[in-house]
């Protein structure tokens, strides 16, 4: 916090879509009057050593202000690029991702009364990005779980329980399967629940969750899952299918020190540029964020006017099966602000 009262965020405005959704969601923090300095920062991806690392510049930014905003990235597919998400959340040891999906009204999905949170381990297991040819033609590729992520990001999965009001964690695991790489992860589950007292804990089979979930997502909606990272990048896009798709959807990184709150969605390079866009799940992913800052006041004002704008349905994008422009959508939400 600045001696102007205003709190610097870095802001990482990201490729395709993301000047445009970023923004909305400028426009709509200075419509709130949110305390807020945005400082824009570049992450395009330098090699250093032969490895792929983000300009100091930004990691700076980052450091300095501790939280971040961040739009989509794209990602070259290919030889030799290193994932620039990934190497955020490596830079900054974003151990866990925070997803939570929560129905929209205004939006009509099979199921109306969907709020489940899932926490990812974000650092290891089957990204570790370890892999190497046996032979030709065998490929093989290991996932690292360890004592220490593993006891972290649980760890904080109780604590947000607590912190949240939704006193009941379950891990979702193969422990059936790997035995020993979940089996770890369930071992320390257990042993952490124990630190929680107010905290109910149980475990469940992760193929069992995806079936129980879309058939009735209803007892998730008490719970707090989580689980290794493989099995939480999966699960956390089949809840965001539950409440609409990945438009929607918000999500935090969090680290020991510095967090970045991001769209869940991709670049979507074949709408860029069009005004198009949905800015809702960045805007979510700025809420999440003045709630992990505690400033309360205006994540509830900026909430309130963006689900009223979505109960109304007069400015939807067209993903939401609206006509209105992404400025257009976000001029309504400042209207009400
Ligand atoms: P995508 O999420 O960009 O697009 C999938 C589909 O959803 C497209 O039809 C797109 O138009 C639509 N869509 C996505 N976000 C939308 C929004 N806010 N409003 C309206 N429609 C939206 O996924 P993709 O096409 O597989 O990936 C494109 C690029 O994004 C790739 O380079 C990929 O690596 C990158 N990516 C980045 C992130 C990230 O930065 N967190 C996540 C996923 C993908």
């Amino acid at each position: 916090k600045g001696p102007d009262g205003l709190y610097t965020v870095s802001l990482i405005e990201g490729d395709g879509i993301g000047p445009e959704i970023s923004r909305s969601v400028i426009d709509i923090f200075a419509a709130a009057k949110a305390p807020i300095k945005w400082e824009s920062v570049d992450v395009t991806p330098q090699l250093k050593n032969g490895r792929t690392v983000i300009p100091d510049t930004a990691i700076d930014s980052i450091k300095t202000n501790y939280i971040a905003l961040k739009g989509p990235l794209a990602t070259p597919i290919g030889k030799g690029h290193v994932s620039l998400n990934l190497t955020l959340r490596r830079t900054f040891n974003l151990f866990a991702n925070v997803r939570p999906c929560k129905s929209i009204a205004g939006y009509k999905t099979p199921y109306d009364n969907v709020d489940t949170v899932l926490i990812r381990e974000n650092t290891e297991g089957e990204y570790s990005g370890i892999e190497h040819v046996v032979v030709d033609g065998v490929v093989q590729s290991i996932k690292l779980i360890t004592r220490a992520a593993s006891e972290r990001v649980l760890r904080f999965a109780f604590q947000y329980a607590e912190d949240v009001g939704k006193l009941k964690v379950r891990a979702v695991h193969k422990a059936t399967i790997m035995k020993m790489s979940d089996g770890l992860f369930l071992n320390i589950a257990r042993r952490v629940a124990k630190d929680f007292p107010k905290v109910e804990f149980d475990e469940e089979l992760l193929d069992n969750t995806c079936l129980k979930i879309v058939t009735d997502p209803t007892p998730y909606n008490d719970k707090v899952l989580v689980m290794p990272n493989l099995y939480g990048d999966i699960l956390s896009d089949m809840c965001a299918g539950l409440i609409g798709g990945l438009g929607l959807t918000p999500s935090g990184n969090i680290g020991d020190e510095c967090s970045i709150f991001e769209a869940v969605h991709g670049s979507a390079p074949d709408i860029a540029g069009k005004g198009l866009a949905n800015p809702t799940a960045l805007l979510l992913s700025s809420i999440m964020m003045l709630q992990h800052m505690e400033l309360f006041e205006y994540a509830d004002k900026i909430q309130k006017a963006t689900f009223d704008t979505l109960a109304e349905g007069k400015y939807l994008t067209g993903d939401l099966g609206g006509k209105a422009k992404t400025h257009e959508y976000a001029k309504a939400i400042i209207d009400k602000l």
